[in-house]
C-alpha cells in the first residue's frame, strides 16, 4: 500500500474532501439512515471508528451516485470531481453491495416468460 489516496488522483481527492468538509457524505445510501449524524454519516477523515480496533477513518473519493459505485476503478477515476463524494469505507462497501444487489436482480423478470 502506498500513501496515495485510493481510486482517484490526489488533486481530485483533495477537491472532493474539501467539498465534503472531510466528512463522509453518505445520507443513507448504505442502508443506515444515520439519524445520529442528522441524516448524514458523521465519520470524518482522520477520525476514529466508533468500534474498538477500527483504526483511523480514511475517506474514499468515489462516485456520489451509488449506481456508479460498481464501475470499474479506472472508469470511476475518470469521473469529474463534481460527480464524486466522500465515503467512509463502511458506507462505501455497504452502498456498493446494495447497488450490486440491485444490478444483479433482473430489471424485468416478467419479460423472461
Ligand atoms: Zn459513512
Ligand atoms: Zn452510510
Amino acid at each position: 500500500m502506498t500513501a496515495r489516496p485510493p481510486l482517484v488522483g490526489a488533486a481530485t481527492w483533495q477537491a472532493v474532501m474539501q467539498t465534503a468538509n472531510h466528512r463522509c457524505q453518505c445520507a443513507g445510501q448504505c442502508g443506515d439512515p444515520h439519524t445520529r449524524g442528522g441524516g448524514r454519516c458523521d465519520r470524518a477523515h482522520g477520525g476514529h471508528h466508533h468500534r474498538h480496533g477500527g483504526g483511523t477513518v480514511r475517506l474514499l473519493a468515489a462516485p456520489a451516485d451509488p449506481a456508479h459505485l460498481t464501475l470499474p476503478a479506472h472508469r470511476a477515476a475518470a469521473l469529474p470531481a463534481g460527480e464524486l463524494a466522500a465515503w467512509c469505507p463502511p458506507c462505501h462497501d455497504a452502498a456498493r453491495r446494495t447497488a450490486r444487489t440491485a444490478e444483479a436482480a433482473p430489471p424485468d423478470a416478467d419479460a423472461l416468460f
